[in-house]
């Protein structure tokens, strides 16, 4: 996705984009749906500051009894943009929390894709349940027991 910020010269112009991105675009992300959502982009001066709130349906996998989900997420995030390259400062210890999140192109466009793929992938789950009351497999036949009672005995 690329915002192009010709029109941003005068400090506090903004623009606002909406986001409309196929699946395909992201074949490694899980997604059932498009991105939807919007983008706003205010300069600031010395950078773009971007605003992204999007909203999208990913398919997860239960880690119980390893059944497919789907489930939809919000992601807002808010990145900075800066023309040029990098400025190295010497003797830097620590950088901001600001500066961990600004990134750096040339010219007059703003490639958002990246981003937008990452925060998407950040705010996936680390132990998807397709429910907090999910009843697992049968660790002995392999039944999901939510759909059916098996005969086996768990002895503990
Ligand atoms: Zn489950
Ligand atoms: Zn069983």
């Amino acid at each position: 996705m690329h915002i192009n910020i010709t029109d941003l010269k005068v400090v506090g112009s903004s623009l606002e984009v909406p986001v409309f991105i196929t699946p395909e675009v992201f074949p490694d992300l899980p997604l059932l749906s498009p991105i939807r959502g919007k983008v706003s982009v205010v300069f600031r001066g010395d950078k773009f500051v971007i605003n992204a709130s999007l909203e999208v349906e990913v398919q997860l996998e239960c880690r119980r009894c390893l059944g497919l989900f789907p489930q939809i997420f919000k992601i807002d995030f808010q990145e900075f943009f800066q023309q040029g390259m990098p400025r190295i400062t010497e003797g830097e210890v620590e950088l901001e929390e600001e500066e961990l999140n600004t990134f750096y192109f040339q010219g007059e466009v703003i490639d958002l894709g990246p981003s937008i793929r990452e925060n998407i992938l950040v705010s996936l789950p680390w132990n998807p349940l397709c429910s907090e009351s999910c009843r697992g497999l049968c660790p002995t036949c392999g039944a999901n027991l939510n759909f059916v009672d098996c005969q086996c005995q768990t002895e503990e």
